[in-house]
Formats: structure tokens, sequence, C-alpha cells
């Protein structure tokens, strides 16, 4: 009967879609909980490079990433680890997609993040600064309103533009005399 067929469709639909709801609020959960191989204290998500995480008719994961920038050598973990934590999550065959547009700024990490940058003594960025056109080089030192992640103090000088990586700037408080590390606003 025509009225049994279509009353059961929309059964196997529901428990079609429901499926792939769990499977990807799995794979989400597995995606979100890779940190960044640089800055542990932050997951992929908090730093913003995680950019979508999609389940296909087959239960096939794909997850697209913004590099934070080119030639960032944490690239490469970053993709091994996202494809190891979803296999570990049951996804044999996750596949990463890197999305280059819009570029990643520092303005993508969370308020959570920015928090955890902190709370590890690391001076989260301030605003980036708005690009449209081609950029222009510098060849003095960034200025910045940095404050001591320790004590609050605004007072602080620059030792180097590099830190432990290249992403952060090492600074010295003037006031508590400690130094720390600033992610540099890209
Ligand atoms: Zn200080």
């Amino acid at each position: 009967m025509v009225t049994a067929a279509l009353g059961r469709r929309p059964v196997l639909d529901r428990d079609r879609v429901l499926a792939r709801d769990r499977a990807l609020a799995r794979a989400r959960e597995a995606a979100c909980a890779v940190v960044d191989p640089e800055l542990p204290m932050l997951t992929l998500a908090d730093l913003g490079v995680l950019r979508d995480v999609a389940v296909d008719d087959d239960g096939g994961v794909v997850v697209a990433i913004t590099p934070t920038y080119s030639g960032c050598p944490a690239m490469a973990t970053m993709r091994d680890d996202l494809v190891r934590e979803l296999e570990a999550a049951g996804f044999a065959d996750a596949r990463v997609r890197v999305v280059l547009e819009p570029a990643w700024t520092t303005d993508w990490i969370t308020p959570a993040g920015r928090a955890a940058l902190a709370a590890a003594g690391i001076s989260p960025p301030g605003a980036a600064p708005r690009r449209s056109g081609p950029v222009p080089l510098q060849l003095v030192p960034a200025r910045r309103a940095v404050r001591c992640p320790r004590c609050g103090s605004g007072d602080a000088v620059v030792g180097s533009e590099f830190g432990s990586t290249p992403c952060k700037a090492l600074y010295r408080c003037l006031t508590c005399l400690e130094p720390f590390e600033h992610v540099k606003e890209i």
C-alpha cells in the first residue's frame, strides 16, 4: 500500500539523520580536543584554526583548517594529530582540507583561548592590524600595547622579536622584572 510505504520512509530517514548527527558530534569532539603543537594550552578550536568538521553520507569525516601563517612548521603536526585523534574516535579515513581564504588572523583566537594564554603566562595578542591590498614591509620592530601576564603592568620592553617560536616576541616587565612571551598580532 502506498500509505504504508510513505509512512515508513520518514522513520528510516530520521534514523539516518540521527546516526549522522551522532557521528558528527563525536567527530567534532575529537577534532576539538587536538591542541596546537607550539601553544599546547590552546586547542585548534581556541586558536581559530579549526574551521569546519563535516561527515559525508558514507560516514567519512572531512576537517577544514586554516594555517596560522604560510610555512608554519606546526601545520603538518596539526594535520597528523587531527587524523590520529579522529582515527582513535572510530573514523578510519578522516581527511584534512586546508582553507586559505580568508587568511587566519590572531583575532580568531577565542576569548577562552586568550584566557588560557594569560593563565600560562603568555601575553595574548591585541587587535590585529587591518589590511587590504599590499602589506607594507616594516624594518623597525612593531610597537605594541603589551600587558604583563604576571602583574598586569603595561610597562614592558621588548627583549627579542622572536621568542621560543617565531609567532611570539620576548618581553620583560619593568614592574615585576619577569620576562614573558607575547603572541604577535597578525
Ligand atoms: Zn609584571
